[in-house]
């Protein structure tokens, strides 16, 4: 083992956060654009001896990446999600395992809307009829779409995002539904100083009242194809899908069906399964008429990944120094 621990990054970091760890660290990291295979980051642990690895939520970090090095301390990923981590065999090990909840709420909400405007206003669709050169005058008809302010924005997962997502439906004047596995008083009451009277219902409720349904959940075995055929179909015909939680919240293939006979207008997708999505994947020939597709990036504003980048660098720091960590999803996940 070298004196000076060692780090292996799976990918290029903002740059802040890879300075801090220079400066306590050997820091190795793996530069390609596309990511490493899972037998190179369980070679690399092992040749390096690395006491932390940082990594990205395109990495599975199984219990075979975990045992790789038997001097790993820490793990921290590039994520508020850390599903694609085996936290039981972390947990198992005594590796600690940090994550970047709460810094990338308000980024990911913007997305989420942007999203949501996209699918309503149809603005890739206006972008592309410009680009075409098919734009000879203003048409009465030209690429109408369902009006955001006024309408009824139904949230699945009133947690951090849910709950900014739904905190600028303020300014839409629209009325506010949502579902999680139980009511959620306090986020009910942060909403209403903001003029948001956010009313919880059952989730077949929500689906079949909502104009825009905005999807805010973890992955978990319970929320995987939690949007498949029967809940799209509960949905109105004219109603909007926004997904920034995770591609296998929705069943691929019961929403193409959706768009394909009408059981609802509009897709707006950050996250897809599989990701990534190739462009020659067959839910990609709606796009972009009833399909809108960007590529995970819910957290990418330049303000939110620097902040990442540091509190990659400070999780990492106390983990390998044998401190509680500032962010652990270990305790989130109630691992600890
Ligand atoms: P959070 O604060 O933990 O909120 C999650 C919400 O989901 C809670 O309200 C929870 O309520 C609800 N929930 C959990 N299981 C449920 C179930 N089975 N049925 C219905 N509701 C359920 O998480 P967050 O910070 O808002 O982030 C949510 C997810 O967004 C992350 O896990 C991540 O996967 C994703 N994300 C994506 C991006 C992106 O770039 N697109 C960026 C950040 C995060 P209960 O406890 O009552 O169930």
């Amino acid at each position: 083992m070298s004196e000076t621990p060692i780090v292996y990054v799976t990918r290029e970091i903002p740059e802040v956060g890879l300075e801090r760890l220079r400066e306590r660290y050997e820091v190795v990291v793996w530069d390609e654009k596309l990511p490493p295979e899972k037998s190179h980051i369980e070679t690399r642990l092992a040749e390096l001896d690395a006491e932390g690895l940082v990594c990205l939520l395109s990495d599975d970090i199984d219990a075979d990446v975990l045992a790789a090095s038997p001097d790993l301390e820490a793990v921290c990923t590039f994520s508020v999600g850390y599903d694609h981590i085996d936290l039981a065999a972390a947990a198992e090990r005594g590796i600690a395992v940090g994550h970047t909840p709460g810094v990338l709420t308000e980024t990911t909400a913007d997305l989420a809307w942007a999203l949501l405007m996209t699918c309503a206003r149809r603005t890739v669709e206006g972008h592309d009829y410009v680009e075409a050169g098919e734009w000879g005058t203003w048409g009465p008809r030209l690429l109408t779409g369902p009006d955001v302010h006024g309408a009824t924005l139904g949230v699945v997962g009133l947690g951090n995002i849910g709950t900014a997502v739904a905190r600028r439906a303020a300014g839409f004047e629209m009325d506010v539904l949502y579902t999680a596995r139980s009511r959620k008083p306090e986020r009910e009451g942060e909403l209403a100083e903001f003029g948001v009277d956010a009313s919880y219902v059952e989730r077949d409720d929500l689906l079949a009242e909502s104009d825009f349904v905005s999807l805010h959940v973890p992955l978990t075995a319970e929320t995987a194809g939690l949007i498949g055929e029967d809940e799209l179909r509960r949905m109105p015909d004219e109603a909007v899908l926004v997904n920034t939680s995770r591609g296998e919240v929705v069943d691929t293939d019961a929403l193409d069906s959706a768009l394909d006979e009408g059981w609802i207008t509009r897709a707006g997708l950050d996250v897809t399964d599989p990701e990534p999505l190739p462009a020659d994947h067959p839910i990609m020939r709606h796009a972009p008429e009833r399909l809108v597709v960007t590529p995970h990036v819910g957290s990418a504003s330049i303000g939110t990944r620097n902040r990442m980048a540091e509190m990659i660098a400070e999780n990492l720091t106390a983990g390998i120094d044998g401190e509680p960590l500032p962010n652990s999803a270990l305790r989130d996940a109630g691992l600890e």
